[in-house]
């Protein structure tokens, strides 16, 4: 038994990227959001830092520098005709936002603020520059909580705690959703003409993350089991400054107001790293840095296992207005106050730079050739653009979200409005239902929490900023005995209400398949580029790798790996230096 709806358009996920879509999709066609989480309960509500825009507020600025900047941030593996249209389109996104009612922090003047943030310059490299829109350190907060306001203002109607489980495809077009309501245990069907998977990142295959406990890839998960491709997946980001042990994100907006970052000898150690630029720097290289610097033996504590983000310089004034958050996060949890002291911190896996390939308009690719799979859209983290490449820029992310959510939202239902809603069998939701009764039947010894808890041991000892030939082996092995484990492993509670059990142990089997594609391609890729760093190929190679990897998986359960060429554009791929 299967409730049914029939829309124009479907939006799973209610992050700042599913919210925006299904705004511009609201205003032209009948519209649901399909989420998991209470909309602003999504991830981006906990982004911090800032959305960027060459708004010129404070200093020069201009659309171009910005697109250099984020080329040149990727390591060159960004399609710079994405980036054209991200950059160009920011201005116009931040002035929409503001117009939706969202409170930007402002000049004395009374125009829109702007603060630095890593890898954002002047005039291609020369000195860092202030191009990141915030709202104290709750930027994403109040995005989301503008874009949902107007999402209601508009009619969107909203399906909260639904948990999408598959993508009806018939014929190769996309025709639906299946998703379980949690609160009652009931399978939904969503029959429409277009659907957006706007479903967030996965960092929580990884022990140290700043990522919210729902990000687990569900999104790319589906899709990957469909047998379509995800592109890019070896690349993912490790944040500088996670809370020591937590991972709880410091936003890199502490850096953009001065904050310093040094070894155990007090050293600002990013001077030798990247001269110009120091500690505002690209995550990667800021990242890779502080490994560097414990593993040879300069970590700070008594275990010389962290660094320290050095805020007493910086005006406390600032730290209380501008940063509020992060300074409670460091009071909170680590007990340390910032104004005195260094805050114990070390890189967090933080950002998902793979994803669901699609083109401008967040049209999902079917293959490395362009092919698209009609009627099928993905916008925000989930998706694979590529504007951030091998690496992201810091405030690149919310402008993302925004920039090809609307995109997104305008494409699907411009397709909803010319195309007729394909059929569907009557007993499509069988297959899941079956599926779902399978992993409640029969009992187990195996625990899914240990499952999930060796996974992320694993990915971040051989998986994460440094990686070998040696050490992704490894892990693929275990990737490969876990797998095994969880298909043997049954959920314990049997109850239909809110079985929250079942709801995580699906979610840690999309976790395992995320884990398998960031491997296999990791493995594949013998250079180092952005956030991949092989420890036994540490150059970049562009005569080989300038291309971006397309991982499937073939019925039998093989992984397939296919390549596409970058799009170049105004900028040559030169050596990075900061
Ligand atoms: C702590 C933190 C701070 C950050 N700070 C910044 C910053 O300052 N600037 C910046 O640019 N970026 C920042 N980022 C990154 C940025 O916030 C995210 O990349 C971005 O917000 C992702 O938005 P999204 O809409 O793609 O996904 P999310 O906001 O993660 O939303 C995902 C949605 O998908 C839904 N969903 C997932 N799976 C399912 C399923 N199976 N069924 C139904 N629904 C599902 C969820 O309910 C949720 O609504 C930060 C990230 C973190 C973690």
């Amino acid at each position: 038994m299967a409730h049914i709806h029939h829309y124009d358009a479907v939006i799973v996920g209610a992050g700042g990227a599913g919210l925006m879509a299904a705004l511009e999709s609201g205003k032209r066609v009948r519209t649901a959001v399909v989420s998991k989480l209470y909309p602003t309960r999504s991830h981006t509500g906990a982004a911090q830092g800032g959305m960027c825009a060459a708004l010129a507020n404070v200093e020069d600025d201009s659309w171009e520098w910005h697109a250099f900047d984020t080329v040149k941030g990727s390591d060159f593996l960004a399609d710079q005709d994405a980036v054209d249209v991200m950059c160009k389109e920011a201005v116009d996104s931040v002035l929409q936002l503001e117009r939706m009612g969202l409170p930007f922090n402002r000049t004395p003047e009374g125009k829109i603020d702007q603060r630095r943030f890593g890898g954002h310059t002047r005039n291609h490299g020369e000195a860092p520059v202030k191009r990141a829109c915030y709202a104290a350190d709750r930027t994403g907060h109040m995005i989301l909580q503008t874009l949902y306001q107007q999402c209601n203002k508009f009619g969107v109607e909203f399906y909260n705690e639904f948990f999408v489980l598959d993508l009806i495809m018939g014929d190769d077009v996309c025709s639906g959703i299946i998703a379980y309501e949690i609160a009652t245990g009931e399978l939904h069907v969503f029959h429409a003409k277009s659907v957006l998977f706007a479903t967030g990142g996965y960092g929580k295959m990884f022990k140290i993350t700043s990522n919210a406990h729902t990000l687990t890839g569900d999104g790319p998960g589906v899709v990957y089991r469909k047998g379509l491709p995800l592109e890019d997946m070896e690349f993912f980001q490790f944040h500088p400054t996670g809370l020591y042990r937590l991972g709880i994100l410091l936003s890199e907006a502490a850096r953009g107001e001065g904050a310093i970052l040094r070894n155990a000898d007090g050293e600002r150690f990013m001077e030798r790293y990247a001269p110009t630029i120091k500690d505002l720097a690209p995550r990667d290289m800021v990242s890779r840095a502080e490994f560097f610097e414990i593993k040879e033996g300069r970590g700070a504590g008594p275990d010389k296992d962290y660094i320290l983000l050095d805020l007493t310089d910086v005006d406390p004034e600032v730290v209380e207005t501008k940063l509020p958050d992060i300074t409670e996060f460091a009071r909170t949890y680590l007990g340390v106050d910032p104004l005195k002291e260094g805050v114990p911190i070390v890189p967090t896996a933080h950002y998902a730079m793979g994803g669901i390939p699609t083109n401008v308009d967040a049209e999902v690719l079917r293959d490395h050739t362009g092919a698209i799979v009609p009627g099928f859209y993905a916008a925000g983290e989930c998706a694979c653009v590529s504007v951030h490449g091998a690496n992201r820029l810091g405030t690149n992310s919310l402008l993302d979200i925004v920039v090809f959510g609307r995109r997104g939202g305008v494409a699907m239902a411009e397709y909803a409005s010319t195309n007729p809603l394909p059929d569907i069998p009557d007993d499509v939701h069988v297959h899941t239902e079956e599926w779902l009764r399978s992993l409640t039947e029969g009992e187990s010894e195996e625990s899914p929490h240990e499952i999930h808890t060796i996974l992320q041991d694993e990915m971040m000892d051989k998986a994460s900023v440094l990686r070998t030939e040696e050490s992704l082996l490894d892990v693929l092995e275990t990737i490969g005995k876990l797998r095994e484990r969880y298909g043997r492993a049954r959920v314990k509670d049997r109850s239909k209400v809110f079985n929250t059990e079942l709801v995580e142990h699906i979610e840690l089997g999309y976790l395992i398949d995320m884990a398998e594609a960031l491997v296999v391609s990791a493995r594949a890729r013998t250079e180092s580029r952005g956030g991949h760093y092989r420890e036994d190929h540490q150059l970049r190679e562009d005569d080989h790798w300038l291309k971006h990897s397309f991982i499937s998986k073939a019925a039998t359960g093989e992984t397939v790996l296919n390549y596409k060429d970058v799009t170049l554009g105004r900028y040559e791929p030169v050596e990075r230096k900061y």
